[in-house]
């Protein structure tokens, strides 16, 4: 049953290595640790000393407030040494009085022992007693742990930790409510990690089946693999039938530990005299007796068993958890590391503080770089942010408001379009507004679009464009001959492009977010520090990039009317082009309806299909049509070849200027504010006001600076270098 031999050499070192580890980083990685658990009074103080040879002065309090760590290791000098571990949650005032609380005795009496541990209630802020009157307002519990140092040439090297016992009653004026469920909580805490060998305390004296502090660790410990139960108080047991409960569970009949039940016999209440020594003796005599003959062949019975099985256990622990231990320890170290360069140095003087905030528009421009170059793999955050993808955002939405435009653009659909164009939408209803409504809520960038710039204006007029343009063809001609009034043009040509305002301005504004939502993104990216991002948003930043997204919204407008108010003018050649396939398909639809369609014989011999046409029939060709008919196709045919080349230029001409030189290039563009020239520009007082450290980030400054010292140190103990 497990080694009762001490330790040898390389286990010793082992050992030490983790207790220089525990000195270290104890509260931040979960080392393999022993602790004791139980009931108030069930005997745990006793069974610890019975471990570690370690006496806590009886008269001074009957019951633990604080978590304590016994370490025995030996030494040439024999000492006790104590001194407080902090919590981690302590204040910087509690701490400073924490750090100042140490003891060495190097010769160890009640007396001395007793007066140690008042201080340490005192350095701990805890009630001097727990009997004294609720008039204290101190807490009776405490966080921090309690270090004892055992040191001599006789110990052994052993680490253990008492936790105080769980109660369920709240004494009037000493204890309450809140103490028992922060008693409970400490102790689970304990219990939980994976690498802590549990020691259940339980009197033998008491039915077992009814000890809570199983159940508690069977939530910690699924399994049950690193809880070990041990008995205390058997001379208590006098029925026969709870000795018979006692001595099955520990020869391991019905057991559901897997390291199983031990029990131990401590002094009682009324051995206050006896020596550490006598009380052991007196507990192998009663061992000895005939009915506990079975246990003790067991290997079982007596603190020295349990001693020697609970050391075995926690050896080999170590042994297996070593390896993952150096990687854990490793990986935060790497961790802590990354903390504290995403910090950056210390910003106490102009120089540091412009040096910090240089750094992050240096990396707001690279990343802004990469973005609009499509260069994706320069920067890993590309991979996890779909929106950081800033040029292929705006691509989309270019091409979403081309086909936008291509099909709902127009107030009307030109006569003969319907065949080609069949799927565009019928005109009056409104666009596919929703495209372009991706509005996530932005209230700083309300302003930039006037709400009611975005309602689709409704058709005036017959919903037919022939009939429309005969309608206005019919209110403004004059006398001309074969020709008509040129104004009538512009007029239907504003009215067949009033939908353009509504859709190219809601595609502003879907960029303008767009560009937004980046810029908001890789700054938080590049400063880490709500502080001074906030300071830098709110004070610099912001209201420039609403200058820019204005300017980009204003280039939109003007070039909206630019494009609708003016006299249309186009040199595009494809205008004539247009306009002429438009008369030859007209011609050719007419000459098709007076002639007579019938197969004719070419010279290859095969039939094809033609028209038969005789001159009276062509004469009749041009007296088909009215001069004001006649008008009324020759202008929709300009129309609508004007349309289409001014439609297709407008767009191109939107995102070339309003979006790919307003919000992606212009050294004024929202993209290059955050830059070295804003930070050069700013005065001390504005550097200051930004980027001088406020007191969380010194502390935590400081914090992570200590933790990277400790969990260095700690890597060179595992390395073997110390
Ligand atoms: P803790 O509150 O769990 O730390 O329990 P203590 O170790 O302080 O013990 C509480 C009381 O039980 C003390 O008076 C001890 O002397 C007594 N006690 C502990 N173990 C035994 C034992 O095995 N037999 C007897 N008779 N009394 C014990
Ligand atoms: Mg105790």
């Amino acid at each position: 049953m497990g080694s009762t031999a001490p330790p040898d050499q390389g286990n010793l070192a082992i050992l030490t290595k983790v207790d220089k580890l525990r000195e270290l980083i104890g509260s931040k990685v979960a080392l393999p640790q022993l602790v004791v658990v139980g009931d108030q009074s069930s005997g745990k103080s006793s069974v610890l000393e019975g471990l570690t040879g370690f006496g806590f002065p009886r008269d001074a309090e009957l019951c633990t407030r604080y978590a304590t760590q016994i370490t025995c290791r030996r030494e040439t000098e024999k000492s006790i040494s104590v001194s407080i571990i902090p919590s981690d949650e302590a204040s910087s005032h509690d701490l400073e009085r924490i750090k100042n609380f140490h003891c060495t005795l190097k010769e160890m009496t009640p007396e001395s022992l007793a007066r140690v541990f008042k201080e340490a209630n005192k350095a701990m802020g805890i009630r001097a007693s727990t009997t004294s009157t609720s008039s204290e307002s101190l807490p009776a519990f405490s966080e921090h742990i309690l270090k004892i140092e055992k040191l001599g040439p006789k110990e052994e090297h052993f680490t253990v930790i008492d936790v105080p016992g769980i109660f369920r009653k709240e004494t009037e004026g000493v204890t309450t409510g809140d103490d028992i469920e922060l008693v409970r909580n400490m102790v689970q805490k304990y219990m939980k990690d994976s690498r802590t060998i549990i020691l259940a305390i339980m009197p033998s004296n008491v039915d077992p089946a009814t000890q809570e502090i199983l159940k508690l660790a069977k939530e910690a410990d699924r399994n049950m693999t690193r809880t070990m139960a041990v008995l205390t108080k058997p001379d208590l047991a006098i029925e026969r039938t709870q000795q018979r409960i006692v001595m099955n569970l520990v020869e391991g009949n019905r057991s559901d530990l897997t390291l199983g039940y031990y029990i131990v016999k401590n002094r009682g209440p009324d051995d206050v005299d006896k020596t550490l020594e006598q009380g052991q003796a007196d507990e192998t005599k009663f061992f000895s007796q005939p009915e506990w003959t079975n246990v003790r062949r067991l290997g079982k019975a007596g603190i020295a068993a349990l001693k020697s099985r609970v050391r075995g256990l926690l050896t080999d622990l170590i042994k297996k958890e070593f390896p993952k231990l150096k990687a854990e320890i490793a990986k935060e170290l790497l961790s802590l590391r990354a903390q504290r360069d995403k910090m950056g140095p210390s910003r106490s003087t102009q120089d540091t503080q412009r040096a910090y905030l240089n750094k992050m528009s240096e990396e707001f421009q690279t990343i802004a770089r990469d973005a609009v170059n499509a260069y994706y793999t320069g920067n890993e955050i590309f991979d996890t942010n779909y929106d950081l993808r800033l040029i292929t955002r705006i691509v989309e939405a270019h091409e979403k408001y081309a086909d936008s435009m291509w099909k709902t653009g127009h107030t009307r659909p030109f006569a003969d379009d319907s065949k080609s164009e069949a799927d565009e939408s019928i005109p009056g209803t409104p666009s596919n507004e929703s495209e372009f409504s991706d509005l996530d809520f932005c209230p700083e960038l309300d302003e930039i679009l006037d709400p009611v710039d975005l309602i689709i204006p409704e058709t005036s007029g017959p919903e037919d464009i022939m009939k429309y343009i005969g309608e206005v063809y019919r209110a403004s001609r004059g006398q001309e001959l074969g020709t008509f009034n040129p104004a009538m043009v512009s007029t239907m040509f504003k009215e067949q492009t009033k939908k353009w305002k509504p859709i190219t301005l809601s595609y502003m504004n879907n960029v303008i977010r767009t560009v937004h939502r980046f810029i908001v993104k890789v700054i938080g990216e590049v400063c880490p520090d709500s502080r001074v991002r906030d300071e830098l948003w709110n004070g610099f930043i912001l209201e420039e990039l609403q200058k820019s997204y204005r300017e980009a919204m204003k280039e939109a407008k003007f070039l909206l009317a630019l494009e609708s108010n003016s006299t249309p003018l186009t040199l595009n050649h494809y205008f004539n082009s247009n306009l002429q396939k438009a008369q030859s398909e007209r011609l050719v639809s007419a000459i098709e309806k007076v002639g007579n369609e019938r197969g004719l014989r070419n010279h290859y011999g095969t039939q094809e299909s033609g028209l038969i046409l005789t001159k009276e029939k062509l004469e009749t060709l041009s007296l088909n049509m009215g001069n004001s008919e006649y008008n009324q196709s020759y202008i929709h045919d300009i129309l609508k070849s004007y349309y289409k080349v001014s439609q297709k230029k407008f767009v191109d001409v939107v995102c070339q200027r309003a979006v790919q030189y307003h919000l992606l290039q212009s050294e004024q563009g929202p993209l290059k504010i955050f830059s070295t020239q804003m930070v050069l520009g700013l005065n001390e007082e504005q550097l200051d006001m930004i980027a001088a450290e406020d007191s969380p980030v010194k502390i935590r400054r400081e914090k992570l600076g200590r933790d990277i010292e400790y969990f260095e140190k700690a890597l060179k103990v595992l390395k073997g270098s110390t």
